[in-house]
């Protein structure tokens, strides 16, 4: 067997371990697999590094720009993976546990990449919710902005998902970006090295964007300051460890953790044995028992299920779990090994204080377990007091451990949840939509997550304990207050939020947005004769008036079906307190709009995708004469061919009165 020897990699250079290396051994056999650690980084020059180097070559890129680094990244990658699963095994973890981590985290990394590219703006600064509208006449206004930390992200993970654990936090880091330094738990920290290492060579990130420590951190959190970031997986003691640095405390750096979670899953009333649900549940209960030999931070640790069902549940699931198969991952059975003997360990000792409120009803007699230092069986529990237990309710066995608690009611159910006081994920399985309702006012403030299930959704259900990149993953209290994922939210973790006031040409000068009221371009012919490159922000044209008659909004009527009596009966229409009498449709000024501002030949202009925030602001009566004012908002690059223009669309009467709004979305080729 070879000696495997995860390097560091700090400050452009790999750092092979010291001479007090740290020696691994394999769960499975006991025998000597890797050395790490052990030496002597210089962490100074590594921040330095990252927040010199990394974090200016990461910020002079638009957010599409990092997106599209992080896809080929995620690309190159999963053409690579093979390699990080001929090491999986070495971890404890099968192949099927090896997908959660390995292709998932590359998955990961792929979907924060594409909610990048459509969802934040090709530009450096992403824009937070609307125009604050602080004057009457308009002309002093407010936009919240966030803009990329300048520091540096530590993360520090876990090690039950080497690969995953790394890339979804490291996503949203780049995307935002923001320079990382990555240190794995010690343990698989040889699978993180393989992956990060392969990045490295992949030759896509700036210099600097990322760096490894394998071993300890030595006096880095101590050099943190106000524009770092801590994101933090582990167990509770070592979090609140760390988040009490003096140092950390002192400059409000920001600390999020992601820690022990005593996770449930309640069974509804209404899924009593022979119904779908029912049969979800006990398979779902199974799988979070047994995927990654239940070191999972999301797995269930805590079954709820109706008093009545107590038995039926224990004996389904005792013979489920009964199947699972357990041995030498690399032969891909059910279940593999712990990570370690120490593991190994902690989990028994955990167990053993469940085991003081809890009837043991499934133990290693029923199972042929292997020898090495890392295997245990699965170990399921069914406690009669779940009211009077403390334990169950507090103390997380970090591997195939689950503990059945009977309830009265839902409320009783969702009371028995949140005395986990806080957790990643509950699920419910129940085909009651009020019973969902009922449990989730009553326990979502408690949880990071609440999954729902049933059979009409179990065919395309996501599964209890997989975080999605769409989704926060963090939960309340207990589970560590943090939140990771979540899309752009997670992505926003790593900026800081600032109130910009000023003029609307400010705005438009820094948002790269064009502001209601900012400077308006004529533009130098009609904008829908310019191709992308060409169209400057601003650029705007005016239209001719057209009148309404009472004969268009008749014709319209007719034609379209849409008689509605404010369009129709001048009297029905009068007694609304909304229209002075008859008054054109909404949808007749659009398409008069549309008539208006379009230059019919063919141009660059390929196609309208769309429109955003439709307001009729007044009435218009027949007689009433229209214009029309089109200004390009924004600009999104889309594909190599074409991008996306955003146009702010204003319908004016003939007092000047503003009639409706919307922003029209068009796609515009780059060349002519
Ligand atoms: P730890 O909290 O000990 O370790 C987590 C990470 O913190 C590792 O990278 C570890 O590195 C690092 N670390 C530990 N001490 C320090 C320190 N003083 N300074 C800087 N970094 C430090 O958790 P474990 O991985 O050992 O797991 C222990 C328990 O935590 C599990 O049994 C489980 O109960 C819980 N846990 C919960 C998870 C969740 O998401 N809910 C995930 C993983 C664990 P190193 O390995 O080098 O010590």
């Amino acid at each position: 067997m070879i000696m495997l020897e995860p390097h560091s990699f700090a400050h452009g250079r790999w750092i092979a371990p010291g001479a007090n290396a740290k020696t691994i051994a394999s769960p499975v056999t006991g025998a000597a697999i890797a050395r790490a650690g052990g030496s002597d980084l210089d962490f100074g020059a590594m921040v330095s590094h990252a927040v010199q180097t990394g974090g200016p070559a990461l910020r002079a890129m638009t957010f599409h720009q990092r997106a599209k680094m992080l896809k080929a990244l995620a690309v190159y990658l999963d053409t690579r993976k093979e390699g990080l699963y001929a090491i999986n095994p070495l971890t404890g973890a099968t192949r099927r546990d090896g997908g959660i981590d390995i292709d998932g985290g590359i998955i990961t990394m792929m979907v924060i990449a594409s909610k990048g590219r459509r969802e934040m703006p090709d530009g450096h600064v992403y824009i937070d919710g609307d125009i604050e509208q602080t004057s009457r006449k308009g002309t002093f206004l407010a936009q919240h902005i966030a803009t990329p930390l300048q520091g540096v992200a530590v993360h520090i993970n876990a090690f039950n998902f080497p690969v995953w654990g790394m890339l979804e936090k490291l996503a949203p880091t780049l995307l935002a970006g923001v320079p990382a330094i990555v240190k794995p738990a010690t343990q698989t920290c040889f699978l993180t090295e393989a992956c990060l290492r392969m990045m490295i060579e992949s030759g896509l990130l700036p210099e600097g964007a990322i760096q490894l420590i394998v071993g300890g951190t030595g006096d880095l959190l101590d050099r943190l300051g106000a524009q770092d970031v801590v994101a933090f997986t582990g167990s509770a003691d070592t979090a609140l460890m760390l988040r009490s640095n003096p140092h950390i405390m002192r400059n409000s750096t920001r600390f999020t953790a992601e820690q022990d979670s005593l996770n449930a899953s309640i069974l509804g009333p209404d899924a009593a044995p022979g119904t779908p649900e029912f049969d979800l549940f006990i398979k779902q209960a199974a799988s979070e028992m047994t995927v990654k030999a239940g070191q999972k931070c999301t797995a269930i640790r805590r079954m709820i299920v109706p008093q009545a069902q107590l038995d039926t549940v224990s004996e389904a699931l005792t013979e489920r779990l009964r199947k699972t198969t357990i041995g030498d991952p690399a032969d891909d059975p059910r279940m593999g090994a712990l990570v370690s003997a120490g593991q190994k360990a902690d989990v028994l000792e955990k167990a053993a204080m469940i085991g003081i409120e809890a009837e043991q009803i499934l133990d290693a007699s029923a199972f042929d377990l292997p020898d090495g230092p890392g295997f245990v069986a699965p170990m399921l529990f069914r406690c009669n007091d779940p009211d009077a237990a403390q334990n169950i309710h507090a103390v997380e066995a970090f591997g195939p451990v689950s503990t059945l608690l009977p309830y009265r009611d839902t409320a009783h159910a969702a009371e028995l949840a949140n005395r986990g006081q806080g957790s990643l994920v509950a699920s419910l399985i129940t085909h009651d939509p009020q019973v969902a309702r009922e449990v989730t006012l009553a326990s979502a403030a408690w949880h990071g997550r609440l999954y729902i299930s049933d059979r009409d959704s179990m065919a395309e259900g996501t599964g209890h304990g997989s975080p999605l990149p769409h989704l926060v993953h963090g939960g309340p209290g207990r589970a560590g207050g943090g939140e990771e994922l979540g899309g752009v939210r997670g992505v926003l973790h790593y900026m800081q939020r600032t109130a910009i006031q000023g003029s609307p040409d400010v705005l438009t000068a820094i948002t790269g947005q064009w502001v209601p009221g900012a400077t308006e371009k004529p533009a130098p012919q009609h904008p829908f004769q310019r191709t992308f490159r060409e169209i400057e922000i601003g650029e705007t044209i005016t239209t001719d008036p057209r009148e309404v008659t009472l004969a268009d909004i008749e014709h319209f009527a007719h034609f379209t079906g849409d008689t509605f009596y404010a369009h129709m009966d001048d009297d029905a229409a009068k007694a609304n307190p909304f229209f002075p009498g008859r008054v054109a449709h909404g949808y007749l000024l659009l398409s008069f709009a549309a008539g208006l501002f379009v230059q019919p030949d063919p141009g660059p202009v390929l196609a309208n995708t769309g429109l955003n925030s439709l307001s009729f602001q007044k009435p218009v009566s027949p007689g009433d004469k229209i214009t029309v004012r089109l200004t390009a908002k924004r600009k999104t690059q889309r594909t190599d061919d074409y991008g996306e223009v955003a146009w702010n669309v204003t319908l004016y009467n003939q007092d000047a009165d503003q009639v409706a709004q919307y922003e029209l979305l068009t796609m515009v080729s780059y060349e002519r």
